[in-house]
């Protein structure tokens, strides 16, 4: 696989990042994910945006390439021949030369790593098919979460629970409120309502979420953005959780308890079909 690093697309094995970068040593970097479907991108212009704010949030430099990375994203598609999967975007504060906690002087280069994971068979995901089993786990990150940092420590823990449980993710609890899921953002279904916490530094604002809910408005669906209980959650009629990686999944069970018969329910299977559609003609 090639990947990008710094200005240059090299062999996976031949990208090499000092031990002093501040992403290696600080988990001081942000991210983003684009999927790609046909050998487009999707919403990408949504993602580079949300970057944009990402750095500014952290006054992080953007790096030298920041006008280039449609093309760089294009680039990675065509040589390494992706037709479904995503594309993995980070920027790290660099490498300061030794550790230190203060950020290092202005004029140290980020550094730009992008590189691509070939999933074919992305759209016709087997676990949208059969509907995810989430498990619920207090939400014990940062208080940014608005921000799409590298720090992936907790969310990986509570993946890890949801696994050794037998369930496919976990959905993050605080003060009796989903947040969100590991990495995505979650939605209850009630009397044809679709209910999804409000934004705010709790969650981040995905960039699926906010072209499902403009889709879903334009279907006429009814929205609620606030917060919902666990218990709502499991007396709810559907549930379901966007991501890039995972359009709109279906939930078909929490902490045990079935939600629509334990089977996908009607308004997440026709938000998936319809945010995949519409995605693919703006797709770039
Ligand atoms: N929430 C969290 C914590 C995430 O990590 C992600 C994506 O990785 C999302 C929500 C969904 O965001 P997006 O739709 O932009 O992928």
């Amino acid at each position: 696989r090639t990947v990008y690093l710094n200005g240059d697309y090299l062999p996976e094995d031949e990208a090499k990042v000092s031990v002093f970068d501040r992403g290696f040593l600080m988990a001081d970097g942000v991210y983003e994910v684009t999927s790609v479907l046909g050998g487009k991108l999707i919403d990408f212009d949504g993602h580079l945006v949300r970057l944009r704010r990402s750095l500014s949030e952290l006054d992080m430099q953007e790096p030298a390439a920041m006008g280039d990375l449609l093309e760089i994203h294009r680039e990675l598609v065509a040589r390494n021949e992706i037709d479904e999967g995503l594309i993995y975007l980070q920027v790290t504060r660099g490498n300061p030369g030794d550790r230190d906690f203060h950020y290092p002087p202005e004029g140290t280069a980020p550094t730009l790593v992008v590189f691509t994971q070939a999933k074919p068979g992305l759209a016709a995901s087997p676990l949208a098919q059969r509907g995810a089993r989430v498990i619920s786990v207090p939400d014990m990150r940062w208080g940014r979460r608005d921000i799409k940092t590298v720090q992936l420590l907790y969310p990986s823990m509570a993946k890890m629970m949801a696994q050794k449980a037998g369930a496919d993710d976990a959905w993050l609890v605080q003060d009796g409120l989903v947040t969100e899921g590991t990495s995505n953002n979650a939605y209850i279904v009630k009397d044809g309502r679709i209910i999804t916490r409000a934004l705010s530094n709790d969650i981040l604002h995905g960039i699926t979420r906010a072209a499902v809910l403009r889709f879903a408005r334009e279907a006429q669906m009814e929205i609620e953005e606030r917060s919902f209980t666990l218990d709502e959650a499991k007396d709810a009629d559907e549930a379901f959780f966007t991501s890039a990686s995972g359009f709109v999944t279906p939930v078909v069970e929490i902490d045990g308890c079935k939600l629509s018969g334990g089977t996908p329910g009607a308004v997440a299977t026709r938000l998936r079909e319809i945010y995949i559609d519409e995605s693919l003609k703006r797709a770039t």
